[in-house]
């Protein structure tokens, strides 16, 4: 059984840690940061760094890669259209990578950026996925490169996973990301219970990953276009109707983007 731990980075990064007791190896998801994984790994002496993950080549996803393959040879693996540093491996669509004995598919989720790639593994009890800046919890990654066609497609593809599956996602973004997702729906019952929740747990300073599919789909506007609500909330919001999920989609990260 593979533990995964969040090592938290700057002000609302995580590194995702998985972690395999029986082999005390591990591996890390977008280490934009080397010193949390290395202060890990000194606490805990005979554990190994097998395997660096990356989704997309922002600072804050690979900034400690470098320095944390130097120190412990671990293999990189990441997208293979971006530029990212000591990669031993790129990776594209339908590509699949195993990590610690778990086989990953490659999905390429371009968007936030063009070469973004996201991690899912297949698993009839534990889906798991490693999405990067696309999916957040109750929202999504900013457009810095890709068109809104794209990302919505993008994200389109991961809301059709299994609804068990468990969303990693990088940043502690949810509980802004809630305050939007209640103005975008404000008759929302499960945005509104969600909303309550992660404020509880933010209170307390717990983390409020990973979320699942089956949340995303219920709380996060982002995944909710073809709802009338979200449809009648962006045409008004635009002026204008929105003829399409992937309009729908653009106006609402317009106004996120100034919310
Ligand atoms: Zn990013």
């Amino acid at each position: 059984m593979i533990k995964i731990d969040a090592l938290p980075a700057f002000s609302d990064n995580y590194l995702w840690l998985l972690q395999d007791a029986e082999s005390r190896c591990c591996a890390v998801v977008d280490p934009g940061d080397a010193a949390p994984v290395l202060a890990w790994l000194e606490a805990h002496p005979g554990w190994r760094l097998t395997d660096i993950l990356v989704t997309h080549y922002h600072a804050d996803h690979i900034g400690g890669v470098a320095r944390l393959k130097e120190a412990c040879g671990s293999r990189v693996v990441g997208p293979a259209r971006e530029r990212i540093p000591a990669r031993d491996q790129a990776l594209g669509e339908g590509d699949h990578v195993q990590v610690l004995g778990l086989e990953f598919q490659v999905l390429e989720v371009p968007g936030h950026t063009l070469g973004h790639i996201a991690y899912y593994h297949e698993d009839a009890e534990r889906p798991l996925l490693f999405c990067g800046d696309t999916l957040f919890a109750a929202g999504c990654g900013r457009l810095f490169e890709g068109t809104p066609e794209q990302m919505h497609r993008s994200l389109s593809r991961l809301a059709a996973l299994p609804a068990a599956t468990g969303v990693y996602c990088t940043h502690e973004y949810t509980l802004s990301n809630l305050r939007f997702a209640k103005a975008v729906e404000p008759a929302n019952p499960h945005t509104a219970e969600r909303f309550a929740s992660v404020s509880r747990l933010r209170e307390q300073g717990d983390i409020s990953l990973p979320s699942t599919i089956a949340l995303e789909l219920a709380t996060n506007p982002f995944l909710r276009v073809t709802e009338t609500s979200v449809k009648q909330m962006a045409d008004e919001r635009a002026g204008r109707e929105n003829p399409t999920p992937a309009e729908v989609f653009a106006t609402l990260r317009a106004w996120k983007d100034q919310f």
